[in-house]
Formats: C-alpha cells, structure tokens, sequence
C-alpha cells in the first residue's frame, strides 16, 4: 500500500520524472507498456494485435498540458492518427485526456477542439474521453454531456467511471440514461477517502454493482480490468441475464496480462487494448508500476542486465 501510494505520488514529481526519462533502460521499460513514440511507429504493433483478433483503442500519452503550442501538437497528432487508421484500415479507436486538450488553460478552448475532432472522427470512429483524477471528474462529465447535447449532438464519443468512487453509482444511472457508451475502471489515481473507497474489496464490490447496472442498462458497455474475479462475475452475470457476449467488451492495457487477453479471445469475447504511444510516458508508466509493484522486478531486472 505504501509502496503504490509512493508511485502514485512520484508520478507528478517533474525531477523524478527528469531523472527517470534520462536513463538508459527507461527506454526499454517503458516498451512493455507504451508502443512507440511517433503515430507511424504504432501501426505495425496495431495490425499484430489486430491478427490476434485484438481491436484496439490508440491514447497519445500526454496530460495537464498548459501551453496552447503543446495542445496544438496534441490536436495535430490525433488529427493525423485517424487519417492513419482509415488509410491502414486498422481495427481501432481513440482515447484521449480532455487536460492534454486543454482543458487546465480553458473548458472552451478544449470544447472546441473536441468539437473539432469529433467532428473530424465521424462517422466512422470512435473517442473515448479518459477519465483523470477526482479534480476533473464534475469537469470531464460536464464536458461530455455537453457534447452529447450539442446543437449538432455527438454521438461519436464516450466517457470513463472509476469504481473507486463513491459518486460513481449515480453517475452511471444518469448516463444509462442518456445512452452514453461507458469504460468501467476501478480507477488509477491517488485520491483521499473522502471521495473515494480506500479499501481494494469496496471498491472490488463497487466495480461489480457498477458492471451489472452497465449489462443491463448501458450501451456497448467497457469493462476494463485484468483482474480475474471481475472478469468471471462479468461472465457469469452476463450467462445468468442472457447478455450476449456482443452486447459489451472487455479492455485491457497494451502489454498487460496478454494471456488473459487471448484466452478472452478465444472463448469468443470482444476485447480491445488500451495502447498509449508518444514521449511523455513518465506519469503513465508510474501508474502502471503502482497498480503492480512487482513490476518494479521487471525494471530491476532490466537494470542489472543493461
Ligand atoms: C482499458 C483500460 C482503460 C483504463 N482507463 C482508465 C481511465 O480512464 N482512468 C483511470 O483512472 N484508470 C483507467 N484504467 C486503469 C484502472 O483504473 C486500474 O488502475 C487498472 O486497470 C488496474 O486495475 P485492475 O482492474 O486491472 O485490477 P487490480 O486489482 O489492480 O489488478 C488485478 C490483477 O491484474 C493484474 N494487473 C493489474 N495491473 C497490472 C499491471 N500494471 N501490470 C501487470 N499486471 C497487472 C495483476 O495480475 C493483478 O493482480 C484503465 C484500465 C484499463 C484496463
């Protein structure tokens, strides 16, 4: 628990960061988790998950960006990856922060430029508005209802739960409603037990209510997890309700649990993988380290072989 809270707490250190992002097998342990740098540099891992019967949702990695110059690139990057994706034909969608669009400089510029990707996704593909921590969570779903009530309404977009906390079961009931398409998670952020549930088996328990509300009444529900027991109740409630296994997907993160995500495969789930890419991958892979400290052996490990 110390051990995840400290990750959680060096992920925004910019020195950590500095100093992690200058070292010789940083490079190489990010590779497990981050696909490449460049929108180029994805295509071929993509068309191998693809082969797989893998589809996949492409996140360029980048968050709380506060200068107009870096959400220009970050506009110009998504705009370039679509184009990618319709001229590869690759199986995929996108998943993008709203602080990398700049939602941190002013909610209307990042409106904008939603509008403006949506716009330039459509009809054809996907974005799924990732969720952040609790600071931006009344923000992101005000922004995204927005969107979906928007003069010329979109319908192209989805939004992130976290099953940590506790707002999140009338959050799912409002959106059931509206029709949204949700991603359940159980939540990667460091957050206070004011506003969340500190203990893995409440918020274990939440995911599971939160899941069934989304079987029943969502539309083309997420379920995003590596955790086994999470996987089996979605399985066993969806034979128990006679939900058909195309009804929802299950995601997992690129280069996480990769048997599990062909096991799934092969017992004819849809699944889709998470696959961040770009440089600023510091923050991202600290949260990964955090949700499984052991991968700290792997880093470890890699270290004394460089
Ligand atoms: C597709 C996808 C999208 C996500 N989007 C968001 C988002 O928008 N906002 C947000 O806050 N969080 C997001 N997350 C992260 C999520 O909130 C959790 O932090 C993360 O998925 C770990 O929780 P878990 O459900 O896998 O269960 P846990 O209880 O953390 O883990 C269960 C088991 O899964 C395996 N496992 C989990 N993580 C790792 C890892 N990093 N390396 C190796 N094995 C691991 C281990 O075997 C572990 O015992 C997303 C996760 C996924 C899969």
């Amino acid at each position: 628990m110390l051990t995840r809270s400290l990750l959680l707490q060096l992920a925004g250190n910019k020195k950590m960061e500095a100093f992690i992002k200058q070292n010789a097998w940083s490079a190489r342990m990010a590779a497990r988790f981050v696909a490449g740098e460049t929108v180029e540099s994805v295509i071929e891992p993509v068309r191998q998950l693809n082969a797989q019967g893998l589809a996949v949702s492409l996140d360029f990695l980048g968050e709380s960006v506060t200068n107009q110059e870096e959400v220009a690139l970050v506009m110009d990057t998504y705009l370039r990856l679509f184009q990618v994706i319709r001229e590869v034909g690759l199986n995929a969608y996108v998943s993008l922060k709203l602080t990398a669009l700049g939602l941190d400089i002013s909610p209307e510029l990042c409106y904008r430029n939603m509008q403006r990707l949506l716009k330039a996704a459509s009809p054809d593909l996907f974005v799924r508005i990732d969720m952040e921590s609790s600071l931006y969570t009344q923000r992101t779903l005000d922004l995204f209802e927005r969107l979906w009530n928007d003069p010329e309404p979109f319908r192209n977009v989805g939004v992130v739960i976290q099953a940590y906390l506790y707002r999140s079961a009338e959050d799912i009931e409002r959106l059931n409603a509206m029709g949204a398409r949700v991603r359940l998670c159980k939540g990667a952020y460091r957050e206070p037990p004011s506003v969340a549930f500190p203990r893995k088996a409440d918020v274990d328990a939440s995911f599971v209510r939160l899941m069934q509300r989304l079987l029943l009444h969502g539309n083309d529900p997420a379920i995003a997890t590596h955790d086994p027991k999470m996987i089996e109740a979605t399985q066993r409630f969806a034979r128990e309700h006679q939900i058909p296994c195309d009804r929802f997907e299950f995601q997992m993160l690129y280069g996480v649990r990769r048997d599990l995500q062909m096991r799934l495969v092969q017992e004819g789930y849809r699944v889709r993988v998470y696959t961040p890419f770009g440089t600023h991958w510091y923050p991202y892979l600290m949260r990964r380290l955090a949700e499984r400290p052991a991968n700290l052996w792997f880093v470890v490990k890699n270290v004394l072989r460089g």
